[in-house]
């Protein structure tokens, strides 16, 4: 069903929202900037959770569940944070409508909020209010608690998983008695996210620090995940934030220590969102459709049997329920289509559309000759392989898969990920090929936003890994001591 997408050489950005479609994974809502998550898209997101819900157990955390209202009175607490989050804030006023008697619906005027309510957009606010309760002494920390929820900001311009007015997400926010540890704990949770990126969504990432001109509303120090989409733009994948004492104080959350002194909680918070969704179509789909890693892909292998027969379709089908038990037994799903309503060709269509990693067809000549039609969605390849051993074969396929699709993701970004000197070479790159671009910056918030308004390039992060090198500002000339990633983004 190629034909019914936008190439994405011609149009990058249309291919995306005819995909995001036309493979059921999202609707448009009638309200801006919100959409309706369909189940063949909800269904990855829930791979997804169950999967960093492990990872974020097996480190110690436990998960709650915090108020979607928070009192605007909180907000206004931490003063960076509301500066960050006041623009894109949907507020409460009322919790009533009435009948007009002209057969309108008004809202009720005598229903007027005392407090206005803020729909969170996170929720720091609500939880360190929250804490204040929960912690009194040393021994009350470390709280290491996660939420799935969903947020809204309201964002002006919108597009589909990348960035919506609600999503869903999860924060954690944990509190701690020493800097050192609230540090650990924030670098610990970017390895996290880092890993999940990397081993299950084959997308491999920058993990790197903001800049202060990036930085969360209310974090002495932000770092992220970024990743490289296939038209060279970038995205931020996910966020680990070092709140340092700036909530604590906000909130009056402190602690007696262990020689009885007291002192301010320290804290982090972090997140990923649905916007993971997008950066995996972003960076591994093509033309044909979505291309899923293996190990996220809600059904992993579909069989389509091939027949004019009722009795083909049987003799098929007792070899497919063989074959699904070994699968299963494997924790491999796999789906058989044998509905009588579409054609074999078709269907084909669809899985490919909708990304499913491999293809087994069968027709009456293979139960006579034992082989299948294995297609891998990755390579677009076919072969004939015999049915002796094929859930072996299955398993070392969709693994091969995985590496494959970390692999190619993983040249595109070397391909396109340069080292740059001038200010002249940086331009013609970011609109001739676009990509990172590792350049020297002189460190100040000045020259990144002259650097922004002129090429709408930012600093995507400021690696880990960075070695120290002497070199000077593309656009100040003025020293500096290493190189920064920029890149236009998403
Ligand atoms: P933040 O709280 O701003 O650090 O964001 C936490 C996570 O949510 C990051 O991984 C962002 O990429 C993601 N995110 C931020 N805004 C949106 C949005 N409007 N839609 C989807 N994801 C978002």
């Amino acid at each position: 069903m190629s034909k019914g997408i936008v190439s994405k050489e011609e149009d990058y950005s249309a291919w995306y929202n005819e995909l995001v479609i036309k493979a059921d994974l999202a609707e448009y809502a009638p309200v801006k900037g919100c959409m309706v998550i369909k189940p063949y898209g909800y269904s990855i997101w829930e791979k997804m959770q169950s999967v960093l819900d492990g990872m974020f157990k097996e480190t110690g955390h436990v998960n709650a569940y915090f108020p979607l209202f928070i009192p605007k009175s909180f907000f206004s607490k931490e003063a960076s944070h509301v500066d960050g989050f006041a623009k894109e804030c949907a507020v409460v006023t009322h919790y009533r409508l009435k009948n007009d008697g002209n057969g309108n619906i008004v809202v009720d005027e005598d229903a007027k909020l005392e407090e206005e309510l803020i729909v969170r957009p996170t929720s720091e606010t609500i939880i360190w209010n929250t804490y204040r309760g929960w912690i009194q002494s040393y021994r009350d920390l470390p709280i290491l608690v996660n939420q799935w929820a969903n947020v809204v900001r309201w964002e002006m311009r919108t597009r589909m998983f990348l960035r919506t007015t609600e999503f869903l997400w999860q924060e954690g926010h944990t509190a701690h008695a020493t800097p050192e540890e609230a540090i650990a704990e924030t670098e610990q949770m970017l390895n996290v996210y880092a890993d999940f990126a990397e081993n299950w969504m084959g997308v491999p990432v920058v993990r790197g620090k903001k800049s202060a001109n990036e930085r969360f509303a209310g974090a002495l120090e932000t770092y992220c995940i970024e990743a490289l989409m296939q038209d060279g733009k970038a995205l931020q994948a996910g966020t680990s934030h070092f709140l340092g004492q700036n909530f604590a104080k906000a909130f009056d959350v402190k602690f007696t220590n262990k020689v009885n002194v007291q002192d301010f909680v320290w804290a982090t918070s972090w997140g990923v969102s649905t916007r993971l969704i997008g950066a995996l179509i972003m960076a591994h789909s093509d033309d044909a459709g979505l291309v899923l890693p293996p190990k996220l892909a809600p059904i992993q292998v579909v069989v389509v049997p091939i027949y004019k027969h009722q009795e083909e379709l049987d003799n098929i089908t007792e070899y497919v329920k063989g074959l699904t038990k070994e699968l299963k037994a494997k924790g491999i799903s796999i789906k058989f289509d044998n509905r009588d309503t579409h054609r074999p060709g078709a269907k084909f269509a669809e899985y490919e559309l909708k990304g499913v990693p491999l293809r087994v067809a069968i027709g009456s000549r293979d139960m006579t000759n034992g082989t299948v039609e294995l297609a891998r969605r990755d390579t677009k390849t076919k072969e004939t392989v015999n049915q002796e051993g094929l859930a072996d074969l299955i398993e070392a396929k969709l693994e091969e898969i995985q590496q494959n699709i970390y692999q190619k993701a993983f040249d595109f970004r070397a391909a396109n990920t340069t080292e740059v000197d001038t200010y002249d070479e940086f331009k013609r790159l970011l609109d001739e090929k676009p990509g990172f671009l590792s350049a020297h910056w002189d460190g100040t918030p000045e020259t990144e936003q002259l650097i922004k308004d002129e090429t709408k390039a930012t600093i995507r992060c400021i690696p880990l890994d960075n070695k120290q090198e002497e070199g000077v500002c593309i656009r100040t000339g003025k020293p500096s001591t290493q190189r920064v990633l920029f890149a236009r983004a998403y």
